[in-house]
């Protein structure tokens, strides 16, 4: 069986145009002799909307509660309504989707009159978005002549019991999903399940934490041992760089998963590669593509980088960040020190991006966030400290960099109009990283993406895209 795990965002699935064409890519698929298993998310903005909601409701808001609650069912209704044209077939999934939104409905009156959110009765509410998308995109696949069957995820993906971020039993998951979705498969089916839902082994349902179903779609790919796993987005792919930013940007052809987790890291937001580690670890390819262009071939993520000529893959750049300078004039550099400064990052659970320290001081970027005067007035009980914000980080990502002699040299050649504040490289041999001020940093990811993807590889990099560019240029 030629499995593969097909896994749709919420763009993917927001609205009846989303469904359908959804619908038709997982019908070439199964045209293509493949056995997909769907997974997907809730329409677009749901998962935020019920939150919302929810928090209305714990505040003691009920008929704000309620009015959202209203408006998810109206577009809920609306959506079956144009998907599924037999009348008989069409009542049947209003009415479901009627129910679902009954029992929601009375979880947000009880909430009301409680007045507490727990985490739990949070993942309760929010599975909602999940348990009834997925039960509309079964009923429009089967408009479309697929053989789909719904399969609640909660009886697949068990987790331990910490809400909203629940920690996958791999174990259990490895068993149930081939108990559940392989005789579905055989008989030619085509299994779809929400993502992000899961349950704990009591049966009580759990989340898998925001974005989590990428990580449902890596998980069931995984435990299948499928053949690929697709995560349909609505971009082509990871990029050279922000398009936004450099009109010029290629599509990433193929990228090893280390090289697509420090770009993620650093500000690329097309997946969050923690989740889609149990699809490495089984040396399962994962390619990321677009569903608003299904004919563009995305990115595959594999475990281990093709040779690529050139040096790097991409530049990622994170903004909104802020330096803090620790000048420990008294105390030199003794013993305990550092862990002193980061234990004042823990207590205010401020997350460090960059750190480089010297005889006497130390460099750490961080968020900005509203916290940063009172981790200043910490850190002042242990040297002088300064902070400034509005920084950028440009982070180069590209197989063993380090190993390639004179790279720093044409990359600091290619900025050398703009002023660097920091500098880190050696932590990971694919990523070369520096700070500059946030004004510089587009005029700075232009001139590093002249510079270094002149002559890109075509094994690695979409050069097709380049040439109607260039011949309109010309
Ligand atoms: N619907 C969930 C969220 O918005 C999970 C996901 O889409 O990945 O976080
Ligand atoms: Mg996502």
């Amino acid at each position: 069986m030629n499995l593969v795990v097909m896994k749709f965002g919420g763009t993917s699935v927001e609205d009846p145009a989303a469904i359908h064409r959804t619908a038709a890519i997982v019908a070439g698929r199964v045209a293509n002799g493949r056995s997909p298993v769907v997974v997907v998310s809730a329409m677009a903005r749901v998962t935020d909307q019920l939150l919302r909601a929810a928090d209305a409701a714990s505040q003691g808001d009920r008929a704000g509660a309620l009015a959202i609650s209203s408006r998810l069912r109206s577009r809920h209704r609306d959506a079956a309504a144009a998907l599924v044209k037999n009348p008989a077939d069409q009542a049947a999934l209003v009415t479901l989707v009627d129910q679902k939104f009954d029992s929601l409905d009375e979880i947000l009156r009880g909430l009301a009159a409680i007045l507490e959110l727990t985490p739990r009765i949070s993942d309760l509410i929010v599975s909602f978005g999940e348990r009834i998308s997925s039960r509309m995109v079964t009923a429009a696949f089967r408009e479309h002549g697929i053989n789909a069957v719904h399969v609640d995820a909660r009886e697949i993906i068990v987790t331990d019991s910490q809400f909203q971020k629940a920690i996958p039993q791999d174990d259990i998951i490895d068993k149930k999903a081939p108990e559940k979705l392989l005789p579905l498969a055989r008989e030619g089916k085509v299994p779809v399940m929400g993502g992000f839902i899961a349950s704990n082994e009591t049966g009580l349902t759990t989340t898998l934490g925001r974005g989590g179903s990428d990580f449902t779609g890596a998980l069931v790919g995984g435990a299948l041992a499928a053949k690929a796993i697709e995560i349909w987005t609505d971009v082509d792919g990871i990029m050279t760089s922000d398009p936004r930013v450099c009109p010029d940007a290629l599509r990433v052809k193929v990228i090893s998963f280390e090289e697509a987790a420090e770009l993620a890291y650093f500000g690329a937001k097309v997946l969050h590669p923690a989740t889609i580690l149990p699809a490495v670890k089984k040396n399962i390819p994962v390619l990321v593509l677009n569903s608003k262009n299904p004919r563009n071939e995305g990115t595959r993520i594999i475990s281990l980088a093709p040779h690529c000529k050139s040096p790097f893959k991409s530049i990622a750049c994170k903004k909104k960040l802020s330096i803090i300078d620790v000048v420990a004039s008294r105390m030199l550099m003794t013993h305990g020190y550092l862990k002193a400064i980061f234990d004042i990052f823990d207590k205010h659970q401020t997350a460090v991006d960059m750190v480089s320290t010297s005889e006497v001081s130390v460099s750490l970027t961080v968020d900005s966030n509203d916290r940063l005067p009172l981790i200043a007035a910490d850190l002042s009980q242990l040297a002088d400290v300064k902070y400034e914000g509005k920084k950028a980080l440009i982070c180069m990502v590209g197989e063993d960099i380090r190993g390639q002699s004179g790279m720093a040299a044409q990359v600091f050649a290619a900025i050398r109009h703009i002023n660097v504040r920091m500098i880190s490289q050696g932590a990971s041999e694919i990523n070369m990283s520096f700070m500059i001020d946030e004004d510089d940093a587009d005029e700075a990811v232009r001139s590093l993406h002249a510079a270094f993807f002149q002559n890109p590889d075509p094994d690695i990099f979409d050069v097709e895209a380049r040439k109607p560019l260039l011949a309109s240029s010309s």
